[in-house]
């Protein structure tokens, strides 16, 4: 409706800011550090701005529009993006940003698929769920689907291995290309209803949901997609190094004394599933090495590694936030762990602390306690407590 009109900081600090990843922690981040008068250049490996935002979640869930819209609102306001740069691939690195810009956020994401090494993994026809979902949306937005450039599930009968919203999405995505069948792989045992003893709040609450994927299929296909309790044994070859499907096995979880669950394989139960497109969905493993240039910290979950509610690494200048400090998260821990940091990178640029809200805050334009001194203007800050 034209009701948002971009409105770049009257004050500039003279300090330059890279972030490297465009997700949405690197775009929270740099909006409040842009708003706070640094300069912020967004490092983006991708030949688009939005991370996850733009080429992870699907645009039947996240219409693109709205990302790039943002994009573009808040380079009118003075953030600088460089895109198809693969930070610590070629000439730059952490080291080079380093070296040109006062402060560096890693907001790389977390990345690091995990994979399913059983026999003859390397069939054609097998892939991580993100080459999938990356290469469908970015055909999408550059031919609407006519350049071929995407692995397609038309007429195949596809099997999703893991759930998650990344599994959900894959399923989606698959019905929409006109799969023949769409199963679903799950190691765990259909969760309850509600929730287990054991599983109190305030921990995420583990129970049976139905996302859209789920519901789609069951309307198009007669059947939920979901199997539990099923391990995937190996792949099977059509003899042209293609995978045509997946042996396994149903598996059986008992609670052992030590309250420790137990996973055993049952006899007998050994069943075929045909598969064309086998999609791997199994969650992801921490950041890529790359950017780290192998010298920033990692913790025991291999993220990056950061002081207790601090966003400063092991390097001098160099802060993280979002999946790669927390690990395979959602979209609104990303955008707090970008403010969060932007925070800790404004007081270590001023020096004197910041004026940057904390989570559930948000600055009015202009914000900035030096222009208010300079201009004897009130300081036009509105900052909630958490
Ligand atoms: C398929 C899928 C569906 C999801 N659905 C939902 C959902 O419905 N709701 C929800 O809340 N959350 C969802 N999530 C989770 C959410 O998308 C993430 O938690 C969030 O995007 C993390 O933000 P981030 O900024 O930390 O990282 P990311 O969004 O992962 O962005 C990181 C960016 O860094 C770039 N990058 C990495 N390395 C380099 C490098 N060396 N040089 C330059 N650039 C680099 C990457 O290309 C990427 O663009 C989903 C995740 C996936 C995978």
């Amino acid at each position: 409706m034209g009701w948002m009109v971009p409105s770049p900081p009257q004050y500039r600090s003279g300090k330059t800011v890279a972030i490297i990843g465009s997700g949405p922690s690197g775009l929270a981040c740099a909006d409040q550090l842009n708003k706070a008068g640094h300069l912020v250049t967004v490092y983006e490996r991708s030949d688009r701005v939005g991370g996850l935002l733009m080429y992870g979640i699907p645009n039947m869930k996240l219409d693109k529009n709205v990302v790039q819209r943002r994009v573009d609102f808040m380079g009118a306001e003075g953030v600088k993006y460089v895109t198809g740069c693969h930070v610590g691939e070629g000439d730059v690195t952490l080291e080079s940003l380093r070296a040109e810009h006062d402060a560096v956020v890693i907001a790389t994401g977390a990345t690091v698929a995990r994979d399913l090494p059983i026999p003859n993994r390397n069939l054609e026809g097998i892939h991580f769920a993100m080459q999938f979902l990356h290469r469908n949306t970015k055909s999408l937005l550059d031919s609407g689907l006519s350049d071929g450039e995407y692995i397609s599930a038309k007429d195949k009968h596809v099997v999703v291995i893991g759930g998650g919203d990344t599994g959900n999405d894959c399923i989606g995505t698959s019905v929409r290309h006109g799969a023949k069948s769409v199963a679903n792989f799950e190691l765990l045992p259909q969760p309850p209803p509600e929730r287990a003893r054991d599983n109190p709040w305030p921990q995420w609450p583990r129970i049976y949901r139905v996302d859209y994927g789920h519901s789609e299929v069951k309307t198009h296909m007669g059947k939920d997609p979901r199997e539990y309790c099923v391990m995937s044994k190996d792949f099977v070859d059509d003899g042209e190094g293609n995978v045509k499907g997946i042996n396994t096995i149903r598996v059986e979880w008992t609670k052992g004394a030590s309250g420790s669950w137990d996973m055993k394989q049952v006899p007998g139960s050994e069943q075929f599933f045909p598969a064309d497109l086998v999609l791997l969905s199994m969650g992801f493993l921490g950041p890529e090495d790359r950017a780290l240039g192998g010298v920033v910290e990692k913790d025991a979950r291999k993220n990056v590694k950061t002081p207790p509610g601090k966003y400063n690494t092991n390097l001098k200048g160099v802060f993280a936030a979002g999946d790669c400090r927390r690990g395979q998260s959602l979209i609104v821990w990303g955008i707090n762990e970008g403010r969060m940091a932007a925070r800790d990178v404004d007081s270590y640029l001023t020096g004197v602390g910041t004026q940057l809200p904390v989570t559930g805050g948000i600055v009015k334009r202009p914000p900035y306690e030096l222009l208010a001194k300079v201009d004897g203007a009130p300081l036009d800050l509105i900052t909630a407590a958490a």
